[in-house]
């Protein structure tokens, strides 16, 4: 049984979960390839008033939707019902403008008459983590539900509760048997789910690891795939900028969901001129967290999403000071039951240190200071991973110069990167391919088709 509800806030089992069973996962492949058979001529009216439902039921009952977000994985639960609204944004988004998206495009061509023409292609598999365990649901669900798709989900082995929450959302919404199912499957049986024929398309978020295996077997067999990976996101603070506002987007970059964001600040990168005052008010941010139970409202640090994630982080703090970098504060898990990490700020990271270059999961910002814009962009560019990143400054023109100069998906400006039902979220290099989110989103998976009248 490796789908178990664990509390990482004191170690205690909640509860535990059957595996899918290999004649299980065949009745769950074929009730959802012939749920496509139907649902792919069901008209967006009607798939837009089932997400409508779903977003209805979501926002009704936020406190149970949240409740097992900040039970199984320690998301401070004013987050996890942030979460939880987001996700019926997301939802709503696409049963409002999924049709406008994907309305017929006419061609100008030199003769006769064409046009592009947006299909559904089938059963889509997703493989989803547990850091946003609604939110990464919903923006896979509702743009392909309402493309006409059907999605099956293998969610992360420690949010089952989460999963079982966010499929029961779609069944109370009247969704068809076979639209949307959960599966607590293994990653060999994973494999297996992207061999079978009945599967046309496969998207992950997780990390680069899990990209790299599951992407490709999707290509093994030829199927479409998007992959939204790690990040080590630059959050670049230029001499001019605010430094008060800047300091507070900054913690809230790096500590929004105790650390555990794709997209949360990582590489703090700062003009050596404003460099000590922004470090002492960013520090003394950090030292104000009060650590506790996460479901405590006064708590404003939260546990790692589970005692593995803990190891691995404290792991990369010790092997970074063994290469030479200078611990600011923090550095060691919190004493006690629960999976606690100190707030922790590190310097003097060279690049042949391998902090440098990794991605630190959790509450560890990676402290470097700059003397010019052009070295700025050189740092921000010197790394695998392209997500996203952020720029503070009060001269917007020079922000933009910047932002058009970094190697990422997503560059904001004076806010640090974040998320909305209407932008396209998504990264280059190790941090993957493909967009979610926006008008983009739902045409990851649809046959483009051409029809021609001559
Ligand atoms: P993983 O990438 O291992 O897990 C994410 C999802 O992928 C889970 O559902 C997991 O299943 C599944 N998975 C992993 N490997 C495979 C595989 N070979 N075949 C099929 N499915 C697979 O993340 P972890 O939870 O282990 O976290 C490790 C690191 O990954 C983090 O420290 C962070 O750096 C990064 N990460 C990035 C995320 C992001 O938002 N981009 C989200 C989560 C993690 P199962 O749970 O059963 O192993």
């Amino acid at each position: 049984m490796a789908y178990q509800s664990i509390n990482p806030y004191d170690g205690k089992l909640l509860q535990r979960f059957e595996d899918t069973s290999e004649a299980q996962l065949e009745m769950s492949l074929q009730q959802a390839s012939d749920c496509f058979a139907h649902w792919r001529h069901s008209s967006f009216a009607e798939r837009a008033a089932i997400l409508h439902k779903a977003a209805a039921l979501l926002r009704s009952q936020v406190d149970a939707f949240a409740r097992p977000v900040t039970l199984e994985m320690g998301k401070l639960i004013a987050e996890a019902r942030g979460e939880v609204l987001l996700s019926a944004d997301i939802i709503d988004y696409y049963a409002d403008h999924g049709e406008a998206f994907l309305a017929p495009q006419q061609l100008q061509p030199a003769v006769g008459e064409a046009q592009i023409v947006n299909s559904p292609i089938g059963v889509l598999f997703g493989v989803q983590p547990w850091n946003f365990p609604y939110y990464q649901l919903a923006r896979f669900a509702a743009p392909n539900l309402m493309a006409g798709n059907v999605v099956m989900v293998k969610h992360a082995a420690c949010v089952p509760q989460c999963a079982e929450a966010f499929e029961k959302l779609w069944r109370d919404a009247g969704a068809p048997q076979g639209a949307y199912s959960n599966l607590r499957i293994s990653h060999a049986q994973a494999d297996r789910v992207i061999d079978d024929p009945r599967i046309k398309g496969v998207a992950l978020t997780g990390s680069f690891e899990a990209g790299q295996s599951v992407a490709a077997r999707a290509g093994q067999n030829l199927k479409k795939s998007s992959m939204e990976l790690g990040g080590s996101d630059a959050f670049i603070v230029l001499d001019d900028a605010d430094l008060d506002k800047t300091v507070e987007w900054a913690l809230w970059a790096k500590m929004n969901n105790t650390g555990q964001c794709c997209v949360a600040g990582k590489r703090f990168i700062v003009s050596d001129k404003i460099a000590k005052r922004f470090l002492d008010k960013f520090q003394s941010g950090m030292a104000k967290l009060v650590a506790g139970d996460p479901m405590n409202p006064a708590t404003t640090l939260g546990p790692l999403s589970s005692e593995e994630a803990l190891l691995k982080l404290l792991d990369q703090v010790a092997s970074a000071i063994a290469h030479g970098a200078t611990v600011v504060m923090g550095g060691k898990l919190i004493e006690g039951p629960g999976a606690f990490m100190q707030p922790t700020i590190l310097t003097d990271i060279k690049p042949d240190n391998p902090a440098y270059r990794e991605e630190f999961f959790g509450p560890v910002a990676l402290f470097f200071r700059v003397s010019s814009d052009e070295e700025a962009i050189a740092l921000a560019n010197d790394s695998d991973f392209g997500l996203g990143g952020s720029v503070f400054t009060s001269d917007i023109a020079r922000g933009q110069r910047i932002a058009a100069q970094i190697d990422s998906g997503m560059v904001f400006i004076n806010h640090p990167t974040w998320t909305a039902p209407d932008l396209p979220f998504g990264g280059i290099k190790n941090s993957g391919y493909g967009r979610e989110l926006s008008s983009l989103g739902i045409h990851e998976f649809v046959n483009k088709k051409l029809i021609r009248t001559v």
